[in-house]
């Protein structure tokens, strides 16, 4: 947990409009057919912002160009799984050095990152071909692809025209879809996204029943008592290797209704301005706080999920489970706490025993009760955890053809 502790920041590749690198390169009839109707979404866009057709179609080709340039420097989605290969620790100093074209000083005060020591680069090769690129497109070029980046982000919150024009291409060409959500779903769900923490906390007083909390608990460590049960009666795994998967169970931690400390977003500016005004007031607030959290120990009790959020997650690295005060809820019988028979039948094993099953399955088993990479099986255990693995694996693609 050290590391957690330190001045690090994390550097990943980024920086393409496409969904990814592939979309660049691939020849097969879809994949041009996708790119041509970009490239058009670009010149409209720029048409948009108010520039001549001719000159909308040559920024439109130069940074479709630009782009593919930086993808050619993106690893294939593949190759970014393996978490070594992916994890290259270096001194802020030598960061710089091997980048002379970026300064990274500018870059980390613009966002409030005061001395930086350690960075982790995702792809190192991506940097360089960063660093080459800086210098081998012309600021003309740059500002553009800047300005494209920022319209992009932000065009779901802008005209009506300006909207369509996003939608037909990234919902209707990229995912199929036919017609956009009505309006008010999609401000619902911006609002929801932007400002959950403060939604959560009016849903928590209207709509949970009473006891929420304490009954989220009950159910869940009656849950850990059976899985208890089950790690003590498995017939292959040693003893040694169940005390630790027990010590595991016993440290999870639950996390379930609401946050015991919200958010303080009073920070947050949000008027009658403009819309798209709102929307980015809170990525800035996202984003101090996010930079808030620099060179300080990781803390505990945040929530990376709304009470008001239909779901539920485990997370290895605290070795805890989150479990948002919906799930009691029977739709359409919201301040009503249903009788034991259903609760546990719709979050006992289904939502807390899945849960802790990923405390414990092919990710999950690799992290120790603290939440550190530690491999805490015997040798031999291990092994026969995952022959089992690959033979309900197998059964199940059996199953599935
Ligand atoms: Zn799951």
């Amino acid at each position: 947990m050290i590391i957690l502790a330190a001045r690090m920041q994390f550097y990943f590749t980024g920086g393409l409009s496409l969904p990814d690198r592939n979309y660049y390169f691939d020849t097969d009839s879809r994949a041009i057919d996708i790119r041509q109707k970009y490239v058009k979404h670009v010149q409209n866009m720029f048409m948009l912002m108010g520039n001549e057709e001719a000159e909308s179609r040559k920024i439109a080709s130069s940074i479709i160009n630009l782009e593919t340039e930086i993808a050619k420097a993106c690893r294939k989605k593949e190759d970014t799984r393996d978490p070594d290969k992916n994890y290259n620790k270096m001194s802020f100093d030598a960061l710089q050095k091997s980048t002379p074209n970026v300064n990274w000083q500018i870059f980390t005060q613009s966002v409030n990152l005061t001395n930086p020591d350690t960075v982790i680069v995702g792809q190192p090769e991506f940097l360089s071909a960063l660093n080459k690129n800086l210098k081998a497109t012309s600021i003309y070029d740059w500002k553009n692809y800047l300005k494209w980046h920022l319209v992009r982000s932000l065009a779901p919150y802008l005209d009506d025209k300006t909207y369509e024009e996003y939608f037909n291409f990234y919902l209707g060409t990229l995912r199929g879809l036919q017609e956009p959500k009505p309006r008010w779903k999609r401000v619902v769900a911006s609002t929801n996204a932007s400002l959950g923490e403060l939604i959560g906390q009016v849903y928590v007083d209207e709509y949970l029943p009473k006891g929420t909390k304490e009954k989220l608990t009950e159910i869940g460590n009656a849950i850990k008592e059976v899985y208890a049960d089950r790690i003590k009666n498995l017939d292959w795994m040693s003893d040694a290797t169940k005390q630790k998967a027990l010590a595991k169970l016993n440290t999870v931690v639950m996390k379930v209704g609401y946050p015991d400390k919200w958010k303080d977003m009073s920070a947050l500016q949000i008027d009658r301005t403009s819309y798209v005004r709102n929307v980015i007031n809170a990525n800035i607030w996202e984003t101090n706080d996010d930079m808030s959290k620099f060179g300080k120990p990781v803390d505990k009790t945040e929530w990376h999920m709304y009470p008001q959020t239909y779901n539920a997650y485990y997370n290895p690295s605290n070795n805890e489970i989150v479990v948002p005060g919906c799930n009691i809820i029977v739709p359409g019988y919201e301040r009503v706490m249903a009788d034991d028979a259903i609760l546990y039948s719709i979050i006992g094993g289904s939502t807390f025993g899945h849960e802790i099953t990923h405390g414990f399955d092919d990710q999950g088993s690799k992290y120790d009760e603290n939440g550190n990479l530690n491999d805490w099986w015997t040798a031999e255990d291990r092994q026969k955890f995952e022959l089992k693995l690959n033979l309900s694996l197998s059964s199940l693609i059996h199953m599935l053809l």
